[in-house]
């Protein structure tokens, strides 16, 4: 009977011991992403400054639906970008303030265009004799308006 044989052949099939092996296959390999994801979670949180074995722990008990609820409840940013941030700003304010200066003799701050120093009168720049500007103390000329000191 060609029916008979083609059943038994799909029942061959099926009991195939490869699927036995394929689905401890997919065992390991699902075991190996919830692995991952607990270590992804840990080091996600570590860096983002959350409390990472307890987030470790959710994802270990409840999976995906831990990892979602991390993924919702994390903090928005890493520790490093707001280092890295915080440090732009003060790079950012220290060129703004680059006016400033620190006196030579005493160290107080002074600011770039001070002819003398306001704490210890130290003389810090000439003033030019054509425009008044500020210059360096070893200026031969003035750089604004080109007159010889
Ligand atoms: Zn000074
Ligand atoms: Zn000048």
């Amino acid at each position: 009977m060609d029916i008979l044989k083609y059943a038994n052949n799909i029942i061959a099939f099926f009991t195939n011991p490869i699927w036995k092996y394929l689905l401890y296959g997919i065992i390991f390999m699902l075991i190996i992403v919830w692995l991952a994801f607990i270590y992804w979670t840990y080091r996600d949180a570590k860096l983002r400054n959350a409390p990472a074995p307890f987030w470790a722990i959710i994802v270990f008990i409840f999976n995906y639906v831990g990892l979602i609820l991390y993924l919702i409840l994390r903090p928005p940013e890493f520790i490093d970008d707001v280092v890295e941030r915080d440090l732009e700003i003060k790079r950012m304010e220290f060129l703004l303030d680059s006016a400033y200066a620190k006196c030579p003799a005493c160290g107080k701050e002074i600011k770039e265009d001070f002819l003398i120093c306001p704490h210890c009168r130290r003389k810090l720049k000439n003033s030019c004799i054509n425009c008044s500007r500020p210059l360096n103390l070893d200026w031969k000329i003035c750089p604004y308006c080109k007159t010889t000191q």
